[in-house]
């Protein structure tokens, strides 16, 4: 059997090294990428490797699992609520999370905003755009609704829209996916009056992340080149 630690020491230094030429190559500061380290299905034991190599932020797409990281973790990991997130379950997020980047629906986020209110915290959201359009997947390529959401979900209390969120077809080739970055980026900037500061574009997972950093990701979000393929069956 492989020896992890050894593996996700050096995927993690193999991931550092591709955003930093990722950077090179886009005339970007490697500081202005964060690497969000996918742990979802991934025992305790991994993450905390993943610590041990710096990694401070995580992300998971389900309301439980996350839950119960938690408290496994040490205080100063900042968490990433990627998955689709239904309006029951966001009462156990508000002011645990770092980020939710899966808004998809004014419904959605009036009921964050809501629980936020209620807690006297802030709760800082991405909007999930599928630029793509993939059926498949939540949100709309629509952008002009994808404005006007974004429009009624900035008038919202309690909560700060920091940027948007885009989740890439699968593919062989990760450039096949440069059109749709650079869309979102388009758009972002565009547009940028509506966020709340620097804009956060969180896109880029293992397949695509170096194209998504030449084409403006702040964010990218790095699950099976760090922590190796998932195993949904156990
Ligand atoms: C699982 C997941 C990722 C990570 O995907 P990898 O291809 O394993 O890097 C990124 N973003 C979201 C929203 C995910 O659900």
């Amino acid at each position: 059997m492989a020896d992890e630690k050894i593996e996700i020491k050096h995927n993690h230094e193999k991931i550092i090294n591709n955003i930093t030429e990722a950077c090179k190559l886009s005339g970007r500061a490697p500081q202005e990428v964060t690497l969000t380290a996918v742990s979802k299905t991934k025992p305790i034991e991994l993450l905390k490797e993943a610590y041990a190599c710096g990694c401070r932020e995580f992300g998971e797409n389900k309301v439980q699992e996350l839950m119960d990281k938690i408290p496994q973790m040490p205080e100063d990991v900042k968490w990433h609520m990627i998955g689709h997130l239904q309006t029951n379950k966001v009462k156990y997020l508000i002011g645990k999370v770092e980020l939710i980047h899966s808004v998809d629906s004014v419904k959605l986020a009036k009921v964050i905003s809501k629980e936020s209110m209620k807690h006297n915290v802030i709760t800082n959201i991405l909007v999930e755009i599928n630029v793509a359009g993939e059926e498949s997947k939540f949100g709309t390529s629509d952008m002009d609704a994808n404005l006007e959401l974004i429009k009624e979900i900035k008038q919202l209390p309690g909560i700060k829209l920091k940027g948007l969120m885009t989740i890439a077809p699968f593919t062989e080739s990760g450039e096949d996916n440069r059109i749709y970055f650079r869309t979102l980026k388009q758009f972002a900037k565009k547009h940028s009056d509506l966020f709340d500061g620097d804009i956060i574009l969180s896109m880029g997972m293992s397949g695509d992340y170096e194209v998504a950093i030449q084409e403006g990701a702040t964010m990218i979000r790095v699950g099976t080149n760090l922590f190796g393929a998932r195993n949904y069956t156990i």
